[in-house]
């Protein structure tokens, strides 16, 4: 039975809600709960957090002893040392030490890693990169992110920063990315890049069913280019096969670099897998070293959504944290 497990408190920081479940071991979400983040002041944001985990455990079955810790995904630049977030926009929170808010209220540790390492961590445990020492979580949504699991371990880097695949260049002098490089995969391949390529291309007077909506005064979205697609508009399939095209390019610089063994997909993007999914498969198995490529299986995320606030959880849950429980225990 699940309450006869350990369990941890997971906590998913978004700039529009809080998520926050209570995770067994063994992946099961004993408890759910979502609220709206308030963010009119770090107050405000505390305050949210703290009601979100107290309905979390209120009437809980659980025995509080165990609860191994409260575990966070946030966005933004964090500092997982000090369990601090330093920059979130989207939460309008800058040195936000979350870590001891959370210790002093409810006397449990606490661990911090940012959205993306998370979701790399629910996929390794409970996913569809279950158990494999080597995989890379992506995330293709406005941004393109990743979360990479290395012989075993999250790489993390100096500054918690390992994993900005969409600020990695696939194209030397290609288009200025707002983080100062060119060419950054971001800029070609996000929900974003889509939706201005797209745009672009059609007020150059390329055919599409989407010129409709463009005369009739309306913006184009991710969601009608993958309507079109799925309706047969060959413009909305050539460009998505294109996005394709530029993730498989980065996803041959991940394994190259990595000589992984699992790739993950998530994100909204990736909504519309069955017209990128192909071609990224196509230019790993046709441009990647063969002996490392060939075998790279190549998934769709199993866990969806939920991916951040069960890794967060699972931050309690991985090997290395069951060697640091040992270690402890020997201490003792
Ligand atoms: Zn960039």
């Amino acid at each position: 039975m699940a309450t006869l497990q350990d369990v941890a408190i997971g906590l998913d920081l978004g700039g529009t809600k809080i998520l926050a479940a209570l995770i067994s071991r063994d992946g099961e979400t004993i408890r759910e709960i979502e609220s709206e983040t308030s963010k009119q002041s770090k107050e405000d944001v505390s305050m949210s957090i703290l009601n979100t985990i107290n309905r979390l455990l209120e009437n809980d079955k659980v025995d509080r002893n165990r609860i191994k810790g409260i575990g966070i995904a946030s966005a933004g630049i964090i500092d997982s040392k000090k369990n601090i977030i330093k920059f979130a926009n989207n939460l309008g929170l800058e040195n936000f030490p979350i870590g001891s808010l959370l210790e002093q209220h409810y006397h449990l540790p606490v661990k911090l890693c940012n959205d993306a390492n998370a979701a790399a961590i629910a996929e390794w445990i409970w996913g569809a990169g279950r158990g494999k020492e080597n995989l890379i979580y992506i995330t293709v949504s406005t941004g393109i992110g990743a979360g990479i699991i290395s012989n075993g371990s999250l790489v993390t880097g100096i500054h918690d920063s390992a994993g900005e695949f969409g600020h990695t260049s696939i194209m030397h002098q290609g288009v200025l990315c707002k983080c100062g490089n060119r060419g950054c995969l971001e800029r070609y391949a996000s929900g974003t890049a889509i939706v201005n390529t797209a745009s672009q291309r059609l007020l150059a007077g390329e055919k599409s069913a989407l010129q409709k909506l463009l005369n009739e005064g309306l913006e184009i979205t991710n969601q009608q280019i993958a309507i079109a697609a799925e309706e047969g508009d060959v413009f909305s399939i050539n460009l998505l096969k294109e996005v394709g095209g530029f993730l498989g390019t980065g996803v041959n610089n991940l394994i190259h670099l990595f000589n992984t063994e699992v790739i993950v997909f998530g994100g909204g993007v990736m909504n519309m897998s069955p017209f990128i999914l192909p071609s990224i498969k196509e230019a790993v198995r046709g441009y990647g070293i063969f002996h490392m490529a060939k075998d790279v299986a190549i998934e769709m995320t199993t866990l969806g959504k939920k991916g951040g606030v069960m890794g967060a959880s699972g931050l309690f849950f991985t090997n290395e944290a069951t060697e640091e429980e040992l270690a402890l225990s020997h201490v003792k």
